[in-house]
This record gives structure tokens, C-alpha cells and sequence, in this order.
């Protein structure tokens, strides 16, 4: 690995696993040598319909024949076409394009303020954010990231942030001021470890940001389109927010990002006051309309679920049979993690040996995103290669 990595002309900002994937069909990737391996990262959420999905691929064929890019001088029937799909899907109203979860966020941030202090006039700047919270690596967006080890070396970090404890109604209670512009959370925390938020205090949340002004605006780059079993995880705690990020999966690996708002929320945004070269970008539109349909044809919602409790299950029965090893294992639909007692690291590496891609969220968390159209047989495969892993340890 590090012969490569240092003869190579690429930056040295990613410590990456020593393997060079060059296909990948379903749920398999295959190396440069031939070796094929079950992928149960999905390219961290993003490839939820396995690698190079028929239907996306198809799709993505005829487009590169017909239009690549206009900018957004121009009406563009495939933004408009996914901008109503998203929104009849969420119960919001309005769609801004981007192209990765970072600048879905930086937006969603910068729709928050204009809103507060273009529409409702009031003078609100401040963002609150949790403690193990991952929002992306730009500066604003590293800024609200609750996890210092991203903000080492870049200081001065943008004003208007706050950080609080995750699950606890008190402290953010305490943290708004009639400055408060919104609040930006994860419902699962997924680099910050799996971490779902608790019912109750998420319902009293949107309650409190209701009563004082405070716009609610959830992160689902990671937890949204289908990821947790439904569309958006908002809607398993059974609210709508102000407004909702998305990117991972919404394009099937295609790059792109976006935020859906309600109607009020969303004039924040004038003509000219936000916008991308990129965004909208007619190969992106077609690859996330075709990663909706597949999602709906062929019923992946229901198959999120039953995977989820197939492999929950396992996970638990893991943790039985290994006294002292598992400390917790929780998520929600196909974003699974186990706490271990001792650093995750050997875990994964052992998995990758013997063939099998798993993650890390923290220091003793491997986190599980196998794709949708993950089979019962990959399943056991995964749950067979997790249970060695952990009986060596
Ligand atoms: C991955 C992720 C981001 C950042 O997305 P990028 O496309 O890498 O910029 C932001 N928030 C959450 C919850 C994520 O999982």
C-alpha cells in the first residue's frame, strides 16, 4: 500500500485500504488482480442498488447520448421531474440542486439564514449541532461537524456555530438565543458511530424549535432514500422538518446533492442568491429519477426492512455467542453498527482478508451499508465472516 500511495502524484489525505477496485456488479467488487470481494460499504451509502444498476445504467446511456450540460441559465425538465418526485416523496414542497452532501449542506445553512433574515426579517445566524455529529469537510459544513479531529489545522473556522450534546433536551434548550437561526441533526449518526437519536427528544425538539423560531433542519445525506427502511428517517419519527439534505444515494454513485424545503422556507432563496455550475446537471437528474423508480418498482423499501431484521438478529445472536466482546449493536434499516469492547480496526481488516468490505464509524464501531438488493445467502456470508472476526479477537 504505501509503495503505491507514495510513488503516486495524488494528494495524501486519505489513509486508504490497499486494494484497487476496478469492477464491480451487484454487490461485488473486483480488484485489479481478479479478487473478487462482497462490498457491505455501498461506497458509504451511496451504491444502495449494488454497482452499476441495469435500470440507473440504462438510463445514464440514453442521457449520454442526448444532453451532458447547459447550466442553470436554463429550464431543465429532469430537474423539475425529480425536484416533484422528491417532493411528493418527503411532504415538502421545494428542491435545490448540488452536487455532494457537503454543499447540500452548506445550502441548507445558507437557505436557514436568508430565510430568517430576508423573509422573516429577524436577525438569526446561528446554527446549533451535535456533539459527534459529521456534516462534511467544507468549511462551514466542518465547522458544524461535531468532531474536532476534522477542524485540526484549518482555523479561523466560520462564526455562527454552536455544539451541543446529542439526546440531551436541556443542554440545546439552553443553547438557543433570539439568535438562533436552526438546528442541523443527523437522526442516525453515522461517522459519528451509529448513534440513532431518541424518540422522545427528537419529538420535544421540533416542539421547542416550533415555540422559539428555530427552523429544523435534518441531515439525511446518509440516513435519506431508503437507507434507514422508509424514504427519509424523518418520517419513521413521524415529522416533516423545514428542511431536509440530501446525496449519497440519491444517485446511485452519480455524484449529486439536495435540499428539499417547505414552501415559506424555501423564498428565502431569490433569484440569484444561491446557486451551482453543476448542480442539476442533466446526467445526475436522469441517474437519481432512475434510482427512485427502481427503488419504487421493485419494492426495495419492504426488502431495507426485511434485511434489516434478518441481520439485526444475526448481529444480536454475535453478541450472545462472544460474552464481553459486543458492547451494542444498533441502527436502523441497512445502517447498522457493533459496538465492540476493543478497536474495531481488526475486525475489518480480518473481514477484508477474507473477502468481505465492512466500515468503521469511531474507534470500536464497524458499520454495516450492504445495497438493497443484498441476497440472504450475502447476508450469511457477511454475518458467518463477522462472527470469525470477532471469535478471533
Ligand atoms: C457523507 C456525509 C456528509 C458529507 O457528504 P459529502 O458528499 O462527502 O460532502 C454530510 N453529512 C452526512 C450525514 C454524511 O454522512
Amino acid at each position: 500500500m504505501s509503495a503505491v500511495t507514495q510513488s503516486c502524484s495524488l494528494m495524501n489525505n486519505y489513509s486508504r485500504w490497499p486494494i484497487r477496485l476496478v469492477r464491480g456488479q451487484g454487490n461485488t467488487v473486483w480488484d485489479e488482480q481478479g479478487n473478487a470481494y462482497l462490498d457491505c460499504t455501498s461506497g458509504i451509502a451511496v451504491t444502495s442498488l449494488g454497482h452499476v444498476p441495469p435500470q440507473v445504467s440504462q438510463r445514464l446511456h440514453q442521457q449520454l447520448d442526448q444532453l451532458w450540460h447547459t447550466s442553470n441559465l436554463f429550464e431543465h425538465p429532469l430537474q423539475e421531474q425529480l425536484a416533484s418526485k422528491l417532493a411528493s416523496l418527503s411532504g415538502l414542497d421545494r428542491a435545490f440542486f448540488c452536487n455532494s452532501g457537503a454543499e447540500a449542506n452548506e445550502a441548507a445553512i445558507k437557505l436557514a439564514r436568508r430565510y430568517q433574515q430576508k423573509v422573516k426579517e429577524e436577525w438569526r445566524y446561528e446554527i446549533i449541532t451535535f456533539q459527534q455529529s459529521f456534516h462534511g469537510r467544507t468549511l462551514a459544513t466542518l465547522t458544524a461537524t461535531g468532531q474536532e479531529k476534522v477542524k485540526d489545522g484549518f482555523l479561523p473556522l466560520p462564526e455562527g456555530f454552536k455544539t451541543v450534546p446529542y439526546n440531551d433536551l436541556d443542554a440545546l434548550a439552553a443553547a438557543i438565543t433570539p439568535q438562533t437561526c436552526a438546528v442541523l441533526l443527523e437522526l442516525v449518526q453515522g461517522e459519528g458511530g451509529v448513534i440513532p437519536a431518541d424518540r422522545d427528544w427528537v419529538k420535544a425538539l421540533v416542539r421547542l424549535c416550533a415555540e422559539t423560531g428555530v427552523l429544523v433542519i435534518v441531515d439525511e445525506i446518509q440516513t435519506g432514500i431508503g437507507r434507514t427502511g422508509t424514504w427519509f428517517a424523518c418520517q419513521q419519527y413521524g415529522f416533516t422538518p423545514d428542511i431536509i439534505s440530501l446525496a449519497k444515494g440519491l444517485g446511485s454513485g452519480f455524484p449529486i446533492g439536495a435540499i428539499l424545503a417547505r414552501e415559506e422556507v424555501a423564498e428565502g432563496f431569490s433569484p440569484g442568491s444561491h446557486g451551482s455550475t453543476f448542480g442539476g446537471n442533466p446526467l445526475a437528474m436522469a441517474a437519481g429519477l432512475a434510482t427512485l423508480e427502481t427503488i419504487e418498482q421493485e419494492q426495495l423499501l419492504n426488502r431495507v426492512g426485511e434485511l434489516h431484521h434478518k441481520l439485526f438478529a444475526r448481529l444480536e445472536q454475535i453478541k450472545q455467542a462472544h460474552p464481553g466482546k459486543v458492547a451494542a449493536v444498533r441502527g436502523m434499516g441497512l445502517l447498522l453498527g457493533v459496538e465492540l469492547t476493543q478497536p474495531a480496526a481488526d475486525v475489518i481488516a480480518y473481514a477484508r482478508e477474507k473477502g468481505v468490505l465492512i466500515l468503521q464509524a469511531g474507534p470500536q464501531v464497524i458499520r454495516i451499508l450492504p445495497s438493497f438488493v443484498t441476497t440472504e445467502a450475502e447476508l450469511d456470508r457477511l454475518a458467518a465472516v463477522l462472527d470469525q472476526a470477532i471469535a478471533e479477537l
